[in-house]
């Protein structure tokens, strides 16, 4: 751009001739007056002049109009910035309110990051917090591990290693094992739930004796009582026999005269001691059925007559309390 002392040139801008200085520029010359940004209309005067499509601009109007711009916050971008899905963000703009954040610690994620059930996480964060641990050893599970059926995960190396609970088969690691229990394998949840003292086994057994009383299985008003025997005790009990009676069994009174039986009652049910109290039930049910076949005077039937009928009581049993917990959840009953 210089000035130069005139010889009537005509002005790129106005078209009209220049009588004095006049600027050249573009190729051209120009009233210093008319030579003006095409952004904001205001002469260009200084040295500097930016010029796109044969166009002239003020650096700062150029920058603003054609410099980038921050997808986020619209503003242009002179330094660093960063690329995502074809837009362009400042640095600050893509970390605070576009790029991922962990959903840990809720602070943006700038480097490596984790992602797990779709969510992203700082490596750090979900080594330390997220990943699940084992249920046995607590050691964060990075790689391959093992779910059970309750969804409890736990490291491969466990299985094998651990004794499964005698009722439920979950893994009972050795700090969970029962010390006053010599009987089985037994796991914290099965024991919590455990029938342990009379009183606790009377009070269910009463309540199952009145909802098979409800349906139609009568006890002719006998007062049958339960009893919680250990392994000792009911093997003898069960004199020999086994199988799906192997954790209860009914118990009789003997009426003797001059050493000869005369008469057999039926007085109750022998369960184990420190069952789980669902599997507790079940057996209660299972022997309150052999319990209502003795009291019929229905004898003599074959064992897997016997056995398939008490399995049905327990089998309609359990349909019976299921329908009762889906009507107090309040789920609607489909008809079949
Ligand atoms: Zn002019
Ligand atoms: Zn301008
Ligand atoms: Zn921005
Ligand atoms: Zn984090
Ligand atoms: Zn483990
Ligand atoms: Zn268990
Ligand atoms: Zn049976």
């Amino acid at each position: 751009m210089n000035m130069t002392r005139p010889s009537q040139p005509l002005c790129r801008g106005c078209g009209q001739s220049i009588n004095g200085y006049y600027l050249s520029a573009l190729g051209a010359a120009w009233h210093p007056e008319h030579f003006v940004c095409a952004t904001c209309h205001q002469p260009i005067n200084n040295t500097q002049v930016n010029v796109r499509e044969g166009k002239p601009y003020h650096t700062q109007c150029y920058r603003d109009r054609f410099d980038p711009r921050c997808a986020y916050c619209h503003k242009p971008i002179t330094t660093q910035y960063y690329t995502h899905n074809g837009a362009s963000y400042h640095l600050e703009c893509y970390q605070e309110h576009i790029g991922p954040r962990c959903q840990y610690c809720h602070k943006p994620i700038l480097g490596q990051y984790y992602t797990h059930e779709g969510a992203f996480y700082h490596s750090e964060c979900y080594r330390d917090h997220v990943v699940p641990r084992c249920a046995y050893c607590g050691k964060p599970l990075m790689s391959e591990y093992l779910v059970d059926h309750w969804g409890t995960k736990y490291c491969k190396e466990h299985q094998g290693q651990y004794p499964t609970c005698a009722f439920c088969g979950r893994l009972v690691p050795p700090q969970q094992q029962d010390p006053q229990s010599s009987e089985h394998v037994r796991c914290p949840i099965c024991r919590a739930s455990a029938v342990e003292s009379l009183p606790q086994a009377r009070a269910i057994f009463q309540g199952l004796m009145q909802q098979l009383n409800a349906q139609g299985l009568q006890f002719n008003n006998i007062p049958l009582q339960i009893e919680l025997v250990d392994r000792a005790r009911l093997a003898q009990l069960l004199n020999g026999r086994s199988g799906v009676d192997a954790l209860g069994v009914t118990t009789h009174s003997t009426h003797m005269l001059n050493g000869q039986v005369v008469r057999t009652e039926v007085n109750g049910i022998a369960v184990l001691r420190g069952l789980p109290s669902t599997l507790f039930r079940g057996v209660c049910v299972h022997e309150l059925g052999h319990a209502w076949l003795t009291l019929q005077g229905i004898r003599g039937l074959p064992s897997w007559a016997e056995e398939g009928f008490c399995e049905s009581c327990l089998s309609y049993w359990k349909l019976l309390r299921h329908i009762a917990e889906e009507l107090a959840d309040g789920t609607t009953m489909m008809q079949a």
